[in-house]
């Protein structure tokens, strides 16, 4: 059996499984404190040994930043989130220690992409980029079925967009750059903008046709970069239905017709994607990351 942790800023979820993706056993509690967040994880892993037997491998895609360099003494740390308590955590190590299993570590979102690229909506493209629009907004990317690692891991939601500051006043929340994608197009920022959760505004508010633009112009600036063959959109905004469909309709406007790449830009519903795997995205690339670093292929 294989063990698979998500980290979330809100809740986290701990699995066992296998390599092909089954569920057997899941458990999910809210982020705290990081001691008793991660010890009621291993506790979950600890109790389900009696029944399960070994875990062989644990695959963790938590929220960053987090250090993926091989040759850091840091590897698999998350080093500076502005979550309170979690800068500077050791969370690859911790279960290493607690449970005495080998731990596989990646981003949330690099997990999802390998679970949407494995089994889900992103089957058979090259390149895969997955993008999480919700609390915050964090983007993961596969190449030929490897997460993309380069002097960290990619941050897609903290890309620059256009900021028309006539047409929206709103400074951004990200407490680092302001402005960024995440700081215009985050959960939060819709709330803080708009003085009501994003859930909460009609079909019709002005607000929609917004956060389409934001996210297309920060999907133009990956897709010129990447020229991924998959874009899959997740996260609780997502989930807002009309809204993905404005941000294909604006992704094509901006692309402007520049490139042909008539396969994929020609069937825009089929180019940018929700996930194929609803919320599982993460837990199944994380059961992947383990199945990997248990075969030596990771
Ligand atoms: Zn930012």
């Amino acid at each position: 059996m294989l063990g698979a942790v998500e980290l979330g800023g809100t809740k986290c979820v701990a699995a066992i499984g296998d390599a092909d993706g089954h569920v057997v056993a899941e458990t999910r509690v809210p982020t705290t404190s990081v001691g008793a967040t991660l010890g009621a994880l291993v506790s979950f892993f600890e109790a389900q040994r009696g029944a399960l037997g070994l875990i062989e491998a644990i695959g963790i895609g938590s929220f960053g930043p987090l250090d993926l360099d091989p040759a850091s003494p840091r590897h698999g740390w998350i080093t500076t989130t502005p979550k309170p308590g979690w800068a500077d955590t050791d969370v690859a190590g911790w279960f290493r220690t607690a449970l005495g299993v080998p731990v596989a570590i990646d981003t949330d979102v690099n997990a999802a992409a390998l679970g949407e690229w494995r089994h889900g909506a992103a089957r058979g493209a090259d390149v895969v980029v997955y993008v999480t629009v919700g609390t915050g907004i964090g983007g993961g990317v596969l190449v030929h079925g490897q997460p993309l690692h380069g002097l960290v891991h990619p941050e897609i939601g903290h890309l620059r967009v256009p900021h028309d500051r006539v047409a929206d006043p709103f400074e951004g929340v990200c407490p680092y750059h302001g402005d960024c994608l995440e700081g215009l197009a985050s959960g939060p920022a819709m709330a803080a903008r708009w003085g009501q959760p994003a859930e909460t505004l009609p079909a019709s508010h002005p607000g929609w046709e917004l956060e389409a633009r934001y996210l297309a112009l920060a999907l133009h600036n990956v897709v010129c970069t990447l020229w991924p063959q998959r874009i899959v959109l997740g996260g609780g905004v997502m989930t807002h239905a009309p809204l993905a469909s404005r941000v294909r309709l604006a992704l094509a406007a901006l692309l402007g017709g520049y490139v042909q790449a008539t396969a994929f830009l020609h069937a825009m519903d089929q180019y940018v994607v929700e996930p194929g795997l609803g919320t599982r995205s993460g837990l199944t690339g994380a059961l992947e990351l383990a199945a990997r670093f248990r075969s030596g292929v990771a």
